[in-house]
């Protein structure tokens, strides 16, 4: 990791701790409603739906498929490798994950690509999720 990142430390919120805490385990999870049992993500501190402050968490199984993706070049910050994709994934429980995308040439990337959500450790230490291909004889966990 390089001494000189511009990348901020993580705001820890008493809404998002357990997120990154379950990453420090290798496990994915989702904010839950107890209310209207909506998932929610990012974390927040309330339901957008029925407006509950009641909230727990699900473990995600880790299965995504890609919605979007850019490939980053510049400015380059020593915590990163370059190009770095970055992508947006569909979870399968229905919520959205913004991750860099390892373990697939750049040029392989389309709408749709079928995704597991791993984990590595960024800037600081600090665990976080990361995009690869799924294997496609992969089908349930
Ligand atoms: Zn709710």
């Amino acid at each position: 990791m390089g001494e000189h990142t511009a990348v901020p430390r993580l705001t820890i919120t008493q809404d998002n701790q357990f997120f990154f805490a379950a990453a420090r385990e290798g496990r994915l999870e989702i904010q839950r409603c107890t209310g209207c049992q909506t998932l929610r993500h990012p974390p927040g501190p309330a339901c957008p739906v029925c407006r509950s402050f009641a909230w727990d968490t699900v473990v995600a199984s880790g299965r995504a498929v890609l919605h979007s993706w850019t490939v980053l070049y510049h400015p380059k910050d020593p915590a990163f490798d370059y190009p770095l994709a970055v992508g947006l994934a569909d979870l399968e429980e229905g919520v959205r994950l913004v991750a860099d995308i390892a373990g697939i040439d750049h040029d392989r990337l389309e709408i749709g690509l079928p995704l597991r959500v791993g984990f590595s450790e960024h800037a600081h230490g600090e665990i976080l999720p990361q995009l690869r291909p799924r294997d496609p004889k992969e089908h349930t966990r």
